[in-house]
């Protein structure tokens, strides 16, 4: 599968752009004030929506899905790309651009098709936003923290973007509740965090392919996750709270929550109140371990006893 063609802009979930020459350099609050409005009027209306990377996030593939009534495997194929994550080797998706005029799949002269069901990106936009506890504090789980009075905002600022020249004038927080970002955020958040941790680990600590591959499958086909959970060994070997168990045999977005958990146990050892490796697994464990502990020891024995024996015979 090729990783990660070349596309000159990026709309970002991750608070930075790859131009940063466009951001202006004003630590915006929620209070702040800014002018900017897109309509089907403006001169460069769907201009923002070609040649361009859009991440998608779980719940940005949830919800398109849905739209479309499609299943997570067809979608996948059909309207995105493979990419790896804010620079670390963590595998997601990005929209797949037209071939014939390298727009987003999405686009037409009208606007955007899934307007309603956008992704998380394109609502961002035109304010950013910077969370500095990124791969910072913890919460009692052991899990990364994210603090309001650590986050600001910020303008980006592209030339052919006319929405700046309307006159409608918004706080950044009634800009952000109109496009339903701060929906978009409370369920991104701890996701974005299990790549923001991964990344704050750098390549020190190694991630099997197995972890990235199960990273891949939770994170764009909760389907495929759900049958994870209900039809392999998965509740042999973890106790899952019986209410939460109950909900995510039918709650998409309660699934979604719950993989979020099960990624940050599994990949990082994160603690989660909803489910615990089963005291027998723990056990079992264990003993595997001192077994090959044990045959390692053997081995060693067996290696020191070989090697003076050849010694012997060389005398
Ligand atoms: S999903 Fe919609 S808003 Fe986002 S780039 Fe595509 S057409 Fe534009
Ligand atoms: S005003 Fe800006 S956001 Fe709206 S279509 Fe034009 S370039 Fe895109």
């Amino acid at each position: 599968m090729s990783i990660n063609k070349t596309i000159g802009k990026e709309k970002t979930v991750f608070g930075k752009t790859t131009n940063p020459s466009n951001i202006e350099p004003i630590k915006l609050t929620e209070n702040s004030r800014l002018r900017f409005r897109c309509h089907p009027g403006v001169r460069c209306f769907t201009a923002c929506c070609g040649n361009i990377k859009i991440i998608l996030t779980p719940y940005d593939i949830l919800q398109l899905t849905k739209r479309l009534g499609m299943t997570a495997a067809e979608f996948l194929h059909k309207y995105t790309e493979p990419t790896y994550l804010e620079k670390t080797d963590m595998p997601g998706v990005v929209i797949k651009m037209r071939e014939s005029d390298n727009k987003c799949s999405f686009v037409t002269d009208q606007g955007c098709t899934v307007y309603t069901d956008r992704p998380t990106a394109c609502r961002y936009y035109p304010v950013g936003m910077a969370d500095f506890r990124e791969g910072g504090g913890r919460d009692e789980h052991g899990n990364e923290l994210t603090a309001d009075e650590d986050k600001f905002y910020f303008l980006v600022r592209e030339d052919h973007c006319k929405g700046h020249e309307e006159d409608k004038e918004w706080t950044v927080g009634e800009w952000r509740a109109d496009q339903g970002v701060d929906v978009r955020d409370e369920m991104n958040k701890k996701w974005l965090r299990l790549i923001m941790r991964r990344k704050s680990f750098g390549h020190q600590a190694t991630l099997s392919e197995q972890a990235k591959r199960m990273f891949f499958m939770a994170s764009t086909d909760l389907g495929h996750f759900r049958r994870f959970i209900f039809e392999s060994s998965f509740l042999d070997t973890y106790e899952v709270d019986p209410e939460v168990l109950e909900k995510i045999r039918t709650d998409d977005v309660e699934l979604m929550h719950f993989s979020f958990e099960y990624l940050a146990h599994t990949l990082f050892g994160a603690k989660s109140p909803l489910l615990t490796i089963r005291p027998e697994k723990v056990k079992e464990k264990v003993t595997q371990l001192q077994k090959k502990r044990d045959e390692a020891v053997l081995e060693a024995v067996q290696d020191y006893e070989d090697l003076k024996a050849g010694r012997g015979g060389e005398k």
